[in-house]
């Protein structure tokens, strides 16, 4: 195994007990306390942080094929264990993370129907254990379900999961609604591609058909909460959230009429099997939220890298000159400002088959790897689930033919590819999602995923999985001036939701004015470009691909340039300084021994903040990239610290980057 995924593991003795009515597991700190119980036969679970609810007495339990695993309970024996872990995953938000959990099994008993010689008989079993790994921020649990009658089950299909989360009342959300399956573009949804309404109050259901994960809630002035799945692989589906009533919350298997209609959305297990990780990262403040490694502690990588995989930097045409840029000429063009910004990769997206021809496209691979550039190139993932038209098509969606094109492109040296279009949550779409990346692995190449799901732990999983959109991206500011005109305001949520839990490919930080090749007409940015420099570091993935485009070099300020030809996009450490989502954030992010420091601002008010630089190492002079307060215009300068507090002041719209 490559030294980067390296991992120590150490499991203490485990303590039994007996459960009988409840059971308790408190995280180290003692803060955190999660209580299984047993009420008429229905097993519930509560979560206090401090003493204060968090999750009021929510309902567990499973419907299988075989039998109803959700009422008619007991809870059996109970086992206690600790977990310590220090491991290395260099694709997400930090480098070398540490796990440290109390673990509690709880065996939960039910009555299970046989046939023995003929006829039926009934007898107690262990239906499922309940593994709950609890951490000083996080609660992290799943369903160990077991082989009931050990002569014949071997198959089981899951029907439903009763898994509740019934939030603590009066906590408001800030959550985006699952879309409506074959709707959006030629049918390509849902993709995660919705957007939030901040603080709003609980008891809504989306647009009919839930949220996606992962969902924050403000538990009024008591704190924070953001509830998501991990650990999800080809052997089970992807699940979201659906509002029973009022602020009780349960999981939701996919709509039956994703993917055109094809799979089941209930999947189909082999016995025993555990299912995914439900996690709830909870504290006083964002800080948990914006700094948790929850979605990679509990996950295993499943194969290894067959190379080391590498990160960094990029530019695509795709996103300012849209479908037409992608030709010979632009593309040498692209390679050539790629290499200028001394930055590692290139991105080419839909239409390089027939635009640029599969002849060609090796002649700019081979003259992008010369000047030190790598390839990514787009491909459409259908398939038989929805009408997206674009080529490169049929190419990846059954294993025959996509080996063989994998094949191809490792041998013209691509170095990664972006593929798009999927098809939902089913099973059948999870197997695709893990199928593509091994494959990938076996020809040495790294995966982005675009209209997609949400990565649940992929990176630690997935070795050269790199990122998913699975987020409202910049593709919405080329389409839409409502867009452009919310861009700041959707900024300072992604820290806190979807960033928070896995690398996101945004595709932003353009530096152009409008949004369109000439940067004469279009959609007009809203933005300042200090806002453009600082979400390029607030916004984590390992290999980013900017919207800048050539013209940058001579229209935008040189001092943005300048910056951006520095970022950096691999990151050791994260932390949360200040913010609220929907209105502003300010966030470290460190890259070996150098602290860069990043806010933006969304209000409507220009924002004054003072950042507390102790702890940051950065001196008593820093460089600082930020707001013109009249005028918005980039400002590099000298900032002399007094105190260890720096002074601030953000435009609507505007940013800072402190290095
Ligand atoms: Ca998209």
């Amino acid at each position: 195994m490559l030294r980067t995924f390296f991992s120590v593991l150490a499991m203490s003795v485990a303590v039994v007990a007996f459960a009988g009515k409840d059971a308790t597991v408190k995280s180290a700190n003692g803060d955190i306390a999660v209580t299984v119980s047993e009420d008429n036969g229905v097993i519930s679970y509560s979560v206090t942080n401090k003493g204060v609810t968090f999750i009021e007495k929510s309902a567990l339990g499973l419907v299988m094929d075989y039998a109803d695993c959700s009422k008619g309970l007991s809870l059996g024996e109970v086992t206690y264990s600790q977990k310590s872990e220090e491991y290395y995953v260099p694709t997400i938000k930090q480098r070398k993370a540490n796990y440290n959990a109390n673990c509690m099994n709880v065996e939960v008993k039910g009555n299970f129907k046989k046939s023995v010689r003929g006829k039926e008989v009934e007898e107690e079993v262990v239906l499922f254990n309940l593994e709950w790994s609890v951490s000083n921020t996080d609660v992290a649990f799943r369903y160990n379900i077991q082989r009931p009658n050990s002569d014949q089950l071997l198959a089981a299909r899951v029907l439903e999961e009763k898994t509740e989360f019934v939030i603590a009342t009066g906590s408001t959300t800030f959550l985006c609604p699952q879309m409506i399956p074959m709707t959006g573009f030629a049918g390509t949804a849902p993709s995660y591609e919705t957007g939030y309404t901040p603080d709003e109050e609980m008891g809504k259901n989306g647009w009919g058909d839930g949220y996606v994960f992962p969902c924050l809630f403000r538990n009024a002035d008591k704190g924070w909460l953001l509830i998501s799945e991990t650990g999800t692989n080809g052997s089970y589906c992807g699940c979201h959230m659906k509002n029973v009533n009022c602020n009780k919350y349960a999981i939701a298997f996919p709509n039956d009429r994703e993917c055109n209609g094809n799979g089941k959305p209930e999947p189909g297990v082999t016995l025993p099997y555990a299912t995914p990780w439900r996690t709830i990262t909870l504290g006083e403040t964002l800080k948990p939220i914006a700094e948790t490694t929850v979605a990679w502690d509990l996950v295993k990588p499943v194969y290894e890298a067959s190379q080391e995989y590498k990160y960094g930097r990029g530019s695509w045409s795709w996103i300012i000159g849209m479908d037409p840029s992608c030709n010979y000429d632009e593309q040498k063009r692209y390679v050539d400002f790629s290499a200028e910004m001394g930055y590692e990769s290139l991105l080419i997206d839909a239409l390089w088959d027939v635009q640029i021809g599969r002849d060609r496209i090796k002649e700019i691979v081979d003259y992008a790897n010369s000047k030190g550039v790598g390839i990514f190139l787009w491909y459409n993932s259908n398939g038989y689930w929805n009408h997206a038209p674009q080529s490169p098509r049929l190419c990846m969606d059954r294993s025959l033919v996509r080996r063989a094109e994998m094949k191809w492109l490792h041998e013209i040296g691509v170095r990664g590819l972006k593929i798009d279009f999927f098809g939902g949550d089913k099973q059948l779409s999870m197997q695709l999602y893990e199928d593509i990346l091994a494959d990938a692995n076996d020809f040495g190449l790294e995966i982005i995923f675009h209209g997609c799901t949400l990565p649940r732990g992929w990176e630690r999983m997935y070795p050269n999985f790199v990122a998913a959109e699975a987020v409202r991206a910049s593709e919405n500011l080329h389409f839409g001036q409502y867009d452009c005109d919310i861009e700041a305001f959707c900024a300072t949520i992604h820290p806190f939701v979807r960033n928070s839990v896995g690398s996101m490919d945004f595709g932003g930080s353009t530096l152009n004015k409008y949004w369109s090749a000439d940067n004469k007409r279009g959609n007009v940015r809203r933005t300042t470009d200090a806002f453009a420099l600082a979400t390029a570091v607030l916004f984590q993935s390992p290999v980013q691909h900017f919207a800048m485009a050539p013209n940058n070099l001579t229209d935008a300020p040189a001092e943005a340039i300048e910056y951006m030809k520095r970022v950096n996009t691999v990151w050791d450490e994260v932390r949360f300084i200040d913010g609220y989502p929907g209105k502003y954030v300010v966030l470290a992010r460190r890259a070996g021994d150098k602290w860069t420091i990043v806010g933006i601002n969304a209000e409507k008010e220009n924002k004054k903040v003072n950042v507390d630089l102790s702890g940051f190492n950065l001196g008593d002079n820093v460089t600082v990239y930020c707001d013109d307060v009249k005028t918005g215009a980039l400002v590099k300068k000298s900032l002399k610290v007094k105190k260890n507090i720096a002074k601030l002041e953000m435009v609507c719209g505007g940013g800072f980057v402190i290095e």
